[in-house]
């Protein structure tokens, strides 16, 4: 069993749409630490795509078969762009806004910490000179855009990098072999993303405060039938569609 505290004040996307799919699930999976990590064919090939893509970028090993047709692309943007960065890890702090180190989150302040890891990022300069860079996230599944994701890695951009000034962010979805809608975010937006940022997080930030012993505490964390029962590993839950 986690702290609820440490849980809630360490926030990242994956976590945030958790928590408003199914609080039960949350609680179970982030809390209780109830849930087992499942082994599926598709978290499988997702961990292994990102880990050969990395490779490939940083160190120009060879892409395995089953992924050369993700070379087409990489050879394309090294030809357009002169620097990639793999896998870079980023976290801003609720307070403030300002970048903070990935691994500060258990610090602490006052309203957390937001943690994103980027996947590709692309720039004719290096990151800290340039005023534009892409970014991409590499997706496995069947496509589904997520613009809060794309919105929540061109805050980290911003907030990390200060001379960027405007950031273009897509997912490539690998199993169609296309991209997906490119966004664009320029830094005068940043207000913008940061106050819906700020929507999607305040219910986990106002709850932080609620003492566990409490009937609140409890009232928390109903369960909310809908799309992720299809997904969710909560076998327990009569609501369970995946078992
Ligand atoms: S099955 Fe549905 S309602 Fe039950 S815990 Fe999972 S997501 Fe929540």
């Amino acid at each position: 069993m986690a702290d609820p505290k440490k849980v809630l004040q360490n926030l990242s996307h994956t976590k945030v749409k958790d928590f408003h799919a199914c609080r039960w699930f949350f609680k179970r999976k982030y809390i209780d630490k109830a849930l087992k990590k499942e082994v599926t064919e598709a978290l499988d090939a997702a961990v292994q795509a990102h880990k050969v893509l990395e490779d490939r970028i940083k160190h120009g090993k060879e892409l395995p078969a089953a992924y050369a047709h993700m070379e087409k692309l990489i050879k394309a943007l090294e030809a357009e762009y002169k620097y990639l960065y793999a896998e870079e890890q980023f976290a801003i702090d609720l307070t403030s806004y300002a970048p903070i180190g990935y691994e500060d989150w258990a610090k602490g302040n006052e309203l957390g910490v937001y943690r994103a890891k980027i996947d590709l990022i692309a720039s004719k300069q290096p990151i800290e000179k340039t005023r534009e860079a892409m970014v991409f996230d590499w997706k496995t599944g069947t496509p589904r855009e997520d613009p809060a994701q794309l919105r929540d890695y061109a805050i980290m951009m911003f907030a990390h990098y200060p001379k960027l000034e405007k950031v273009t962010a897509r997912y490539v979805w690998m199993r169609e072999r296309r991209g997906g809608v490119r966004i664009e975010y320029l830094r005068e937006d940043l207000p913008a993303l940061i106050e819906e940022l700020n929507e999607d997080v305040s219910t986990i930030r106002n709850i932080r405060h609620i003492v566990e012993s409490t009937d609140e505490y409890r009232a928390l964390w109903f369960k909310n039938p809908g799309w992720k029962c299809k997904w969710c590993n909560d076998y327990d839950c009569e609501f369970n569609k995946a078992r």
